[in-house]
C-alpha cells in the first residue's frame, strides 16, 4: 500500500481522496491553483502545494507543474480525480516514465476506450450490443448520408474524443445531418483538438443505465451494478439512482454482464464506467466506457456499502480484490442530485459567487459530499458542481421523501442553484411513475 499519494483535483472529489486516504492511513498531499486558496480541504491534506494560476491549462492541467509537485513532495502515485487530467492517457504515460503510478487504468487501455470509435469496436468483438451505426470514422457528407439512410432517421453525429456531453449533434434529415457534422466536428476540434467524428442511430426517448466495474491487477474483474443517470440537461447528468427503477433481474444480469465482457476484452484495471442506452423495449445497447471514477459513484457506494475510492488506491498499490460476485449485493435505493451553482431559469447557466449562507442538511439516511463552506466564494474558473447530496432507504418513495426533505433543508443563498429544479423534479409525476427518459428536462420541465 502507498504511504503517500498527490491528488490532481480539487473541490469536492479531492476532499473525497483525502477522506479514503486518511481512513487508509495513506498521506495525502494536495495541489491546487491561486483561485482555491483558502479552501478548506487544504487544509484537510498532510500538505497542499501551488501549482499555478486559476486558468485550469496553468494548473490542474499543467502537466510539468503537477510531475514537479509529485517529484518535490516525494509520493509513490498520484489521484487524478475526475475531470482535468483523469482520462489523459498521455498524462498516465508521464507518471509511469517518472516512475509514479497512475491511480487508474494503464495508458494503453485509457487510449482505446477515450476513443469511442475503438471502444464500439472493441464492445462489438465482445459479443455486446451496440447502437446501430458506422463501422468507424466518418470522413466524407455522402458516405453519412449513404448510412443515416440506411439505418434511418433521427441520427446522432459524435465526436470519437467526446465527452461532457459536447460534439454531439442530433440530425432528421440530410440536410440537418450536413450542419450536424460540420458543427460536432468543429466543436470536437476546439474541445479535444481531435475533429473525428462518428454516426449512431438516435435512440428515440432512452434512459441512460450505466454499469459500475472494478478490475484488479491479477485481472480479477467484478461489476457493482448500475446507476440510472436519466435526469440530464444538455447530455449532462444532475440526478442518478442504483438500481434502475425500470430493469427486470434478468435485463440487469444481461447488463453486468454485458459490461464486464467490454472490461475483460480490454484487459482493464481499476474502475471504469460503462454506459448504455436502455430503449423502450428494454433492449441495450453499449456507448461508451469511463475510464474513471464517476461524479456519481457515491450512489453505488451506498446501495453496495462499498467504498470505490478506497478500493481505486488498494488495487493501484498492488493488492487483489478480495472478493467474489457473489459477495456484492445490493439494498435499498440511493439517489443523488448534482447542486451546481448555475440558474436553473437561465438554461443553467453558472451563478459564481461568494456563498453568504450555507446550511447542510442531515438526517438518516443522508450524505452530502462537499468542500464548500459559509464565506467561500464559487469562482467561474472550473465546474459549476458545488456538492452532491445523496439519500439511501430502504425503498425509492421513501428516498424521494427524504431527499425532497434534504434539499428543502439545504441553504446556499445568496446564489442561484439547481436545488429548486431538482426539488420539481422529485416532485414530478413522470418521475415518480419512472416515465423519464433523457429528454425529460427538456422536454416536461418549465423551469
Ligand atoms: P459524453 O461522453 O459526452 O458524455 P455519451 O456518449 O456518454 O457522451 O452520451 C451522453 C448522453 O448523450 C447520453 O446519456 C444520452 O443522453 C445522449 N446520447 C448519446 N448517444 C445517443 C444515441 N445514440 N441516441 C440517443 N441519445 C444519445
Amino acid at each position: 500500500m502507498f504511504s503517500k499519494i498527490l491528488i490532481a483535483n480539487r473541490g469536492e472529489i479531492a476532499l473525497r481522496i483525502i477522506r479514503a486516504c486518511r481512513e487508509l492511513g495513506i498521506g495525502t498531499v494536495v495541489v491546487y491553483s491561486e483561485a482555491d486558496k483558502g479552501s478548506y480541504y487544504l487544509e484537510l491534506a498532510d500538505e497542499a502545494i501551488c501549482i499555478g494560476p486559476a486558468k485550469p491549462a496553468l494548473s490542474y492541467l499543467n502537466i510539468p507543474a503537477i510531475i514537479s509537485a509529485a517529484e518535490v513532495a516525494d509520493v509513490e502515485a498520484i489521484h487524478p480525480g475526475y475531470g482535468f487530467l483523469a482520462e489523459n492517457a498521455h498524462f498516465a504515460e508521464i507518471c509511469r516514465d517518472c516512475g509514479i503510478v497512475f491511480i487508474g487504468p494503464r495508458p494503453e487501455s485509457m487510449k482505446m476506450l477515450g476513443d469511442k470509435v475503438a471502444a464500439r469496436k472493441l464492445a462489438k468483438e465482445a459479443h455486446v450490443p451496440v447502437v446501430p451505426g458506422s463501422e468507424g470514422q466518418i470522413k466524407d457528407e455522402n458516405e453519412a448520408i449513404k448510412l443515416a439512410n440506411k439505418i434511418g432517421y433521427p441520427v446522432i453525429v459524435k465526436a470519437a474524443a467526446g465527452g461532457g456531453g459536447r460534439g454531439m449533434r442530433v440530425a432528421h434529415n440530410d440536410i440537418t445531418l450536413r450542419n450536424a457534422m460540420a458543427t460536432a466536428s468543429a466543436e470536437a476540434e476546439a474541445a479535444f483538438k481531435d475533429g473525428t467524428i462518428y454516426l449512431e442511430k438516435y435512440i428515440v426517448e432512452p434512459r441512460h443505465v450505466e454499469v459500475q466495474v472494478m478490475a484488479d491487477k491479477a485481472g480479477n474483474t467484478l461489476h457493482f451494478f448500475e446507476r440510472d443517470c436519466s435526469i440530464q440537461r444538455r447530455h449532462q447528468k444532475l440526478i442518478e439512482e442504483s438500481p434502475c427503477p425500470v430493469l427486470d433481474e434478468h435485463t440487469r444480469e444481461e447488463l453486468c454482464k454485458a459490461a464486464l465482457k467490454v472490461i475483460k476484452e480490454a484487459k482493464y484495471e481499476n474502475a471504469a464506467t460503462v454506459e448504455f442506452l436502455l430503449d423502450k423495449n428494454k433492449n441495450f445497447y453499449f456507448i461508451e466506457v469511463n475510464t474513471r471514477i464517476q461524479v456519481e459513484h457515491p450512489v453505488t457506494e451506498m446501495v453496495t456499502g462499498r467504498d470505490l475510492i478506497k478500493m481505486q488506491l488498494t488495487v493501484a498499490g498492488g493488492q487483489n480484490i478480495n472478493l467474489k460476485q457473489r459477495d456484492i449485493t445490493h439494498t435499498g435505493v440511493a439517489i443523488e442530485c448534482r447542486i451546481n451553482a448555475e440558474d436553473p431559469a437561465r438554461n443553467f447557466a453558472p451563478n459564481p459567487g461568494k456563498i453568504e449562507r450555507f446550511i447542510l442538511p442531515g438526517g438518516m439516511g443522508v450524505r452530502v459530499d462537499t468542500h464548500i463552506f459559509q464565506g467561500a466564494t464559487v469562482t467561474p474558473y472550473y465546474d459549476s458542481m458545488i456538492a452532491k447530496l445523496i439519500v439511501h432507504r430502504p425503498t425509492r418513495d421513501e428516498a424521494i421523501t427524504t431527499m425532497k426533505r434534504a434539499l428543502r433543508e439545504f441553504k446556499i443563498e445568496p446564489i442561484k442553484t439547481t436545488i429548486p429544479a431538482c426539488e420539481k423534479i422529485l416532485s414530478h409525476s413522470m418521475y415518480l411513475q419512472n416515465k423519464v427518459d433523457t429528454s425529460f428536462i427538456e422536454q416536461h420541465l418549465t423551469l
